[in-house]
């Protein structure tokens, strides 16, 4: 058994290998070659923020935490050994926490570890888990990239913002599809020339992030997909003959739309469209609004957009180098690859985002490979789950094309990805309450089914 990559993913995944009883041999490159981001060769770096985020369970990323405890996970059980005071998130030592998994690791008598590259994708004879994260070394990615085929690798992100479908305010948004093409598959946020200049306006004042070099070199092949603050600046029509052209977009509550003077007398000036991002239509991404703006000025200006006041965001834009699959294409709900079942993928490159959703990929391709090891059949974890939602997502979520319309993005742990309740909630507290229940609930039936031990208790005493 191989795993390739020891990083948030990569270190969880080998664990439960060996855990399971199953030998396995761990490759990493760090520090014999150095990736543009990490500084050590420790595992599961972190390497950026110290933190995985919110701790208490009723937050999407508490949940996670949550539910990898209860899975056992070496990553989350370590990264609680080692937490610092972090007011209300899991925030690690990084230094001791890295060299305790490490450590770990190494004793396991059952582990091996290899510090090289892979260069190369074993063959289908030799059960593998792929967790080489988004700075996956070159050669690899070549490898992956004809194994896969070219519009299944992407190596640069850059995805526009993602917000929970009922923070839109649907009594100034419409639902519409351009000349009434089709279905009204799209939600069109109309805009007066007024809100257009001062929206324009803001965009351009507002604090851009910072590119690391290696991301300017890449940002530099991607002319082909501009950041929506440089559409602003070319021009102050460029955006109106871009991602905002209202053309073609009448709100059916104007009246008879057939009738060509109330669509002139009432034609937007602009429009922002939404399109559906999950297959139950709760997470929406803004068209062609990837940005390298900051997070926190991306929801200021963003909320000034008419309809998105409110609107409550599950991902920020980015613009980065990130190699990750087009895992809808290729993958199972098991982490398998269609093509080639003895391989399987974590991590980042699965196109999960954050560092717990890293582990939870790991966890279960960890899991699955140690089960086709031993003649078992893998799993897949309950959608109710956020470990589960995160894994349906990779391996089910609407990818359009593949390349422009509809392209998968990668995703963070959010409660939109989860199944609706039974019955609506509207005090969002309770309702992310419910969702934790039912989460924890159909884990641990799960795990009875499988036979496997569950952990009951948080350490941090927050379920
Ligand atoms: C600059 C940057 C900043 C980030 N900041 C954050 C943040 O603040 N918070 C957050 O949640 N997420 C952040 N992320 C995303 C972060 O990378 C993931 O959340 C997490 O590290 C992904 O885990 P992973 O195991 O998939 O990949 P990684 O943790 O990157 O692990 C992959 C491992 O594979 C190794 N490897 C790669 N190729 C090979 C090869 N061919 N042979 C052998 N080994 C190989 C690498 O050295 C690495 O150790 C950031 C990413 C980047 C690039």
């Amino acid at each position: 058994m191989l795993v390739i990559g020891a990083g948030l993913a990569g270190t969880e995944a080998a664990w439960q290998v060996a855990q399971a009883g199953v030998r396995v041999r761990l490759v990493e490159m760090r520090p014999v070659r150095r990736s543009p981001a990490h500084h050590s060769g420790e595992f599961a770096e972190l390497v950026c923020s110290n933190s995985f985020g919110a701790l208490s369970s009723d937050r999407a990323a508490g949940l996670l935490q949550e539910e990898l405890r209860r899975l056992g996970s070496l990553v989350i059980g370590t990264a609680d050994q080692h937490a610092v005071p972090a007011g209300g998130a899991l925030a690690v030592d990084r230094g001791r926490y890295s060299a305790a998994l490490t450590a770990a690791l190494e004793a396991h008598p059952l582990v091996t570890v290899e510090r090289r590259e892979q260069s190369e994708l074993p063959g289908p004879n030799q059960i593998t888990v792929l967790a080489t994260g988004p700075l996956t070394a070159d050669a690899l990615a070549e490898q992956l990239r004809s194994f896969t085929g070219r519009d299944d690798c992407h190596f640069f992100d850059a995805a526009s913002p993602i917000v929970e479908g009922e923070s839109i305010d649907l009594g100034v948004a419409f639902r519409a599809s351009r000349y009434d093409k089709g279905d009204a598959d799209y939600i069109n946020c109309p805009m007066d020339r007024e809100q257009y200049l001062a929206f324009r306006t803001a965009l351009l004042e507002a604090e851009q992030a910072d590119l690391k070099d290696f991301e300017a070199e890449s940002a530099h092949f991607f002319e082909g997909c501009l950041p929506i603050e440089e559409l602003a600046r070319r021009g102050e029509d460029t955006m109106r003959y871009g991602p905002l052209k209202p053309i073609g977009l009448w709100d059916p509550r104007w009246g008879d739309v057939n009738d060509r003077e109330v669509r002139r007398a009432n034609r937007a000036y602009a429009v922002v469209q939404l399109r559906q991002e999950d297959r139950d239509g709760r997470l929406w991404n803004l068209v062609g609004f990837q940005t390298n703006l900051k997070w926190g000025e991306q929801k200021r200006v963003l909320r000034l957009i008419p309809g998105l006041e409110n609107a409550a965001f599950v991902r920020f834009g980015v613009m980065h180098r990130n190699t990750f699959l087009e895992s809808p294409q290729l993958l199972d709900a098991t982490l398998q690859f269609r093509q080639r079942s003895s391989l399987l993928a974590a991590g980042q490159i699965t196109g999960t985002e954050g560092y717990a959703a890293a582990v939870a990929g790991g966890w279960l391709a960890g899991t699955n490979a140690a089960r086709l090891a031993r003649g078992l059949d893998p799993i897949t974890l309950p959608p109710t789950t956020m470990v589960g939602a995160l894994t349906h997502f990779v391996a089910e979520a609407p990818c359009g094309d593949g390349r422009g319309k509809g392209r998968f993005q990668p995703m963070p742990p959010n409660f939109g990805l989860l199944p609706d309740l039974p019955e609506r909630i509207r005090d969002k507290r309770r309702r992310y309450g419910a969702y934790r229940d039912r989460a924890l609930t159909d884990l641990a039936t799960t795990l009875e089914q499988q036979g496997c031990a569950a952990r009951t208790s948080s350490p941090h005493g927050q379920v």
